[in-house]
């Protein structure tokens, strides 16, 4: 019997499979998300749009890219909105890949990636993270042939938490041809302390070719309502607003986003807890012995390779991300649920006898 059949791109596109559910909302280490309570003004401001909702969204999202504008000092044709990032993302590589093309990123990197890739048919081409778990942006720019049309840099790196510094990322763009986007993903930025962090901002002002990506799940604490956007020269950020569904960010994600950008100053006291929390972990980790790479984002990782899937079942009670073979996510949360993983950490390694 002829059945409809998709597209042969899916073939390979794992179905995604949401994790273990944790033992409380408080006790998930897993996803990166803010432990905190939404930013003061937000809840009210949303739920002010909820009386709306028999009628669409405003779909050119006039607001949010009016306050963007003013906090970034770039016109309002230079944003393309959607539900998070990843939409974005997805977004962006529809408009821009097609069979025969040639995408680069590094690996182990953001396991959207992979799905958003596969789906436009493009062919991947991975290059390894290096030993200290940061981008090798050399090998990566090596890695560009004459069919590469983009490349995805994601700095912070999601799981493995190094930056790229500002001084790589700029002799990448100089050696990259023109003709190919350059993706800056910094979905963690807001956590970033290093001064010699690259800025998406300054690369993007000095390069056509660079697409910056921001969202407002992760230090804004606005998973939920799905709200993030690409920072990108108007031409490129059209093509991505021609690529996105129509009246897909809703008025109350995009009041939520304009309330979180009013509350700075509470946004920034979180930042700062966030990061003394994360500071307290790696320490913590270290001083157990454990080999943390060096993180500027709200989340450490332990490369613990065969290990990975033990470990993590070990911390079932706090909810960690394991990538099998590789290494494991653990996510700053509370300081009680940090204490709680630290002291698991330590357990699973006087077990093994290690010391
Ligand atoms: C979390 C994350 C995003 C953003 O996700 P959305 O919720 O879709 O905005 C983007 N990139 C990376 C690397 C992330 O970790």
């Amino acid at each position: 019997m002829p059945a409809p059949r998709p597209r042969k791109a899916l073939d390979g596109i794992p179905l995604y499979r949401a994790g273990k559910p944790a033992l409380t909302e408080e006790h998930k280490l897993s996803s990166n998300e803010n432990p905190y309570a939404p930013l003061p003004g937000v809840m009210e401001r949303a739920a002010a749009e909820l009386g709306r909702m028999n009628r669409y969204p405003d779909a050119g999202m006039t607001a949010l890219y009016g306050a963007l504008s003013e906090r970034l000092g770039l016109s309002a044709e230079h944003f393309a909105a959607g539900t998070g990032s990843v939409a974005v993302l997805f977004s962006l590589l529809t408009a821009h890949l097609e069979a025969g093309d040639e995408i680069v990123y590094a690996w182990r990197s953001f396991e959207a990636y992979p799905i958003a890739v596969d789906l436009t048919g493009a062919t991947t081409v991975r290059v390894p993270l290096r030993a200290d778990a940061t981008h090798d942006l050399d090998a990566m720019a090596d890695a560009v042939t004459e069919r590469t049309k983009v490349v995805l840099v994601c700095t912070p790196n999601n799981p493995t938490g190094p930056v790229v510094t500002a001084d790589e990322l700029e002799r990448f763009l100089d050696r990259v041809p023109d003709h190919v986007l350059v993706v800056v993903d910094e979905a963690y930025v807001e956590f970033v302390g290093d001064p010699d962090a690259a800025k998406g901002l300054d690369a993007l002002a000095g390069h056509d070719n660079v697409v910056v990506l921001r969202t407002f799940s992760k230090a804004y604490g606005l998973a939920g309502l799905r709200v993030g956007y690409a920072i990108a020269r108007p031409e490129v950020a059209e093509s991505i607003r021609k690529a996105t569904a129509p009246f897909t960010v809703t008025d109350v994600a995009q009041a939520a986003a304009l309330a979180s950008l009013d509350a700075q100053d509470a946004l920034d006291e979180r930042v700062a807890a966030i990061v003394r929390e994360r500071g307290a972990m790696v320490e913590a980790l270290r001083a157990q012995g454990w080999d943390v790479p060096r993180t500027e984002a709200n989340f450490v990782w332990l490369p613990l390779g065969e290990h990975a899937l033990d470990f993590a079942t070990a911390c079932d009670p706090v909810s960690v991300r394991p990538f099998a073979g590789e290494g494991v996510r653990i996510s700053v949360g509370t300081p009680a649920v940090n204490a709680q993983l630290i002291e698991l950490a330590g357990a699973w390694r006087s077990a093994r006898g290690i010391s």
